[in-house]
């Protein structure tokens, strides 16, 4: 089907996409990659009269390595981060996830800013940014800010981001040394969503678990931390027991429901599975046994 007819912008600076969105407040929408906006439009559920597109914005794709992080443009493509030494190195959870993300055609035009803006919570980088700990930069008409990951994402689809303003930049901070993390997404096949997915980043001391940060994907209406989860591992040596009882916090904590990949009980039964998989490889990748 083709989208109903828009009007389409692509300006060179961010600057004039704020001027665009502040002149049409809900009516202009950022086009990145088009791997969301686009399917939605075609299929006429959604009605969008301006399309900014960012393509023609120089400067915007880049992963760089600084004292304490990493920056990360947000025009950055799926496949340059599963691509990147520097995120597989630093970041391994991340990688996890950009290497399963859909399709490598998806990947290949389909940017970190678009997944993370549209915020659906099926979409596999909201989470892996909350367990990071990640914090966004966000410009409007009113200047720039940042937002924390774990603030970011407000509900389905909907974010801390106004009309005018566009997310320019990721940040991910380093962790400490004895650090490591995991995404564990179990889907029905290679190119689709999650049924389930869990991301966990854990810091350690010895074997003890000194930090720990867990949110999950496509399991409840918007990506978050599950706090009761990483408080059963927060202080404690890492036992089998330890981590089991974790898992099965996220599962009794989680919000999924009842649709064509499955019924909600066999979903948190797969949430407890990859969870305690999740956890065993953060801990193996954070130098733990
Ligand atoms: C077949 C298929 C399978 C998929 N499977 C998965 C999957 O397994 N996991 C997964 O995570 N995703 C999956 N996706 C979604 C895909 O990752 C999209 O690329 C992503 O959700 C949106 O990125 P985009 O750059 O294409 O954004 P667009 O589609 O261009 O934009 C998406 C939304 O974000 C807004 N936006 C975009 N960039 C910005 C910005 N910088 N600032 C503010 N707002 C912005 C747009 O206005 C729009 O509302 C799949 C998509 C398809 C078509």
């Amino acid at each position: 089907m083709n989208p109903p007819t828009f009007e389409y912008f692509a300006p060179t600076g961010i600057d004039e996409v704020i001027d665009i969105l502040a002149k049409y407040p809900g009516e202009a929408k950022i086009l990145a990659g088009g791997q969301s906006i686009l399917p939605l439009l075609k299929s006429r559920i959604s009605s969008i009269p301006y399309l900014v597109s960012l393509s023609e914005i120089k400067g915007m794709s880049y992963v760089v390595e600084g004292k304490d992080g990493v920056k990360i443009g947000s025009m950055t493509i799926d496949s340059d981060l599963e691509n990147s030494d520097l995120i597989e190195k630093r970041f391994p959870i991340l990688h996890d996830a950009t290497k399963q993300l859909a399709d490598p055609l998806v990947r290949n035009v389909g940017t970190i800013g678009g997944n993370l803006s549209h915020a659906d919570p099926a979409n596999d980088l909201p989470a892996v940014m909350i367990s990071l700990g990640a914090r966004f930069t966000i410009r409007g008409k009113k200047g720039s800010r940042e937002v924390e990951a774990r603030d970011f994402f407000m509900d389905t689809f909907t974010t801390a981001l106004e009309p005018d303003e566009i997310l320019t930049e990721v940040y991910i901070p380093f962790w400490g040394r004895n650090s490591g993390g995991a995404y564990v997404k179990f889907k029905k096949n290679t190119w689709n969503f999650s049924v389930a997915a869990v991301a966990v980043q854990l810091e350690l001391d010895g074997n003890t678990c000194k930090k720990a940060q867990i949110a999950t994907t496509a399991v409840s209406p918007k990506s978050g931390r599950v706090e009761s989860a990483e408080k059963h591992l927060v202080g404690k040596p890492l036992t089998d027991d330890v981590i089991k009882k974790a898992a099965e916090e996220v599962a009794a904590s989680a919000e999924p429901v009842t649709d064509s990949y499955g019924s909600e009980e066999y979903k948190r039964e797969i949430l407890k599975r990859i969870t305690r998989e999740a956890i065993k490889k953060a801990i193996s990748r954070a130098g733990g046994n």
